[in-house]
């Protein structure tokens, strides 16, 4: 049976059948779901107008996709935002992304962490049960999950055999030494008494010092005590003075930023659709734009209002109490589940997948106080989340090359700090 390693209580959810997941993403099938679909023998009639699937891609990345609709939604939902396939041939019909959504399995070695994707309103709200009661299904999503992607079980056949991911300077840690170095860095995240933008700060801090520390040598329990040591120290020694003072982002900081920014923002399908519904100019010249930083944003995504470049650069006062909780559950469920490196994050290298997700935070700060202009602050948060974790660990174009350069060219010139700093205060 798959082992689902203990589940956070921070967060809760329920499927509220908003619709938004079945109007906003493909789903592609493996070859049984797609047969699994002919063999119900779907007619057009039923589908208005349309085929169940369609084939996506070139010659040699052909994949089969759900059909969508010209709005973007899927051909299967129906006018009361149910599912037609489950309406008519049960739950158990539906292909697993379907139904694993928003849910993320993380094979980290005896067995699967769950994340969290916070492009689901109901996730990014908690709203509904919490997390430990959706433990039965999960085993099962485990367990197809493991079959579907045909991969290899560990040989207690508790999870999928992966390996632990590299932890740069370090050689060989096994997950148990993973998870610990992962739990511990989420420690300065736990102290309510510091704003959020403090409190990653630290986390980068506390990086730093655990990345100059040799590891291989200490086992998992030695691991958590030389975090809660130098965590422990962090509060006193790191406070928002030391944010202050630390230098403005340079120039080549605020352009691979907003060029990470642009990635983030880029809204291709769906209701929600921004300026790629406009054609490869219009994006080109949205690119230009993010390069230049100045004048109006351009609009990438629906929810993004008529705004300047300069309004992601004013200060923020004290962010509410609900803003901070919902910052702080999101960056615990990130380094909680593993998300944040490895498998799920295009197999980067742990202290790569943080630096990422430092990255990303700057990120979703920045959209926070663009949003928050047109919107209540809680609302702009959780679009802020939702907007950039769609892209977290799912866009490829995080994970290549030439942007693995880019944060470390961040990391290893001070601009990374720079910006967590910035746009953290
Ligand atoms: S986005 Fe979330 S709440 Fe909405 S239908 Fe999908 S799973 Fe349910």
């Amino acid at each position: 049976m798959q082992t689902i390693l203990p589940l956070p209580t921070i967060q809760s959810w329920d499927c509220h059948t908003c619709g938004t997941c079945c109007k906003e993403y493909l789903v592609t099938l493996s070859p049984a779901e797609a047969q699994r679909i002919r063999d119900q023998n779907w007619t057009k009639e039923e589908l208005g107008g349309l085929d169940p699937l369609r084939t996506k891609g070139g010659l040699f990345s052909k994949k089969t996709v759900i059909n969508h609709n010209a709005d973007g939604s899927c051909v299967f939902l129906d006018g009361s935002g149910r599912c037609k396939m489950h309406a008519k041939h049960g739950y158990e019909s539906k292909p697993l992304p379907c139904k694993l959504f928003p849910f993320v399995l993380i094979p980290t070695g005896r067995g699967w962490s769950v994340g969290m994707r916070y492009a689901c309103p109901s996730a990014s709200g908690s709203l509904g049960r919490p997390m430990p009661e959706h433990l039965v299904p999960l085993r099962k999503f485990a367990e197809e999950l493991l079959n579907r992607e045909e991969m290899t079980p560990n040989p207690s056949g508790t999870c999928a055999q992966v390996d632990a991911p590299i932890v740069e300077g370090n050689k060989g840690l096994d997950w148990e030494k993973v998870r610990a170095l992962a739990k511990g860095l989420a420690l300065p995240l736990l102290d309510r008494d510091s704003p959020i933008g403090l409190r990653m700060f630290r986390v980068l801090i506390l990086a730093s010092d655990l990345r100059k520390a040799k590891l291989a040598n200490l086992d998992a329990g030695k691991i958590d005590d030389l975090c809660a040591i130098l965590a422990g120290h962090l509060p006193a020694s790191i406070g928002k003075d030391r944010m202050e003072q630390t230098p403005k982002p340079g120039w080549i900081g605020r352009v691979l930023f907003r060029q990470l920014a642009a990635i983030c923002l880029r809204k291709d399908h769906g209701p929600n659709r921004g300026l790629a519904g406009q054609g490869r100019v219009a994006l080109f010249g949205a690119a230009l734009s993010f390069v230049r930083g100045k004048g109006a944003i351009p609009k990438m995504h629906k929810w993004l209002p008529d705004a300047k470049f300069d309004v992601g650069e004013l200060a923020v006062e004290e962010l509410p109490p609900e803003v901070e909780r919902v910052f702080e559950r999101y960056y615990l469920m990130k380094f909680g589940s593993l998300q944040f490196c490895g498998p799920t994050l295009f197999n980067m290298p742990f202290w790569e997948g943080v630096d990422l997700t430092l990255l990303i935070f700057a990120v979703q700060m920045w959209l926070y106080r663009i949003l928050r202009g047109s919107m209540p602050e809680m609302e702009a948060a959780q679009k802020a989340l939702s907007i950039v974790d769609d892209h977290y660990g799912f866009n490829r174009v995080l994970g290549t090359f030439r942007q693995r350069l880019a944060y470390q060219i961040l990391g290893s010139t001070g601009q990374l700090e720079r910006l967590v700093a910035h746009y953290g205060a």
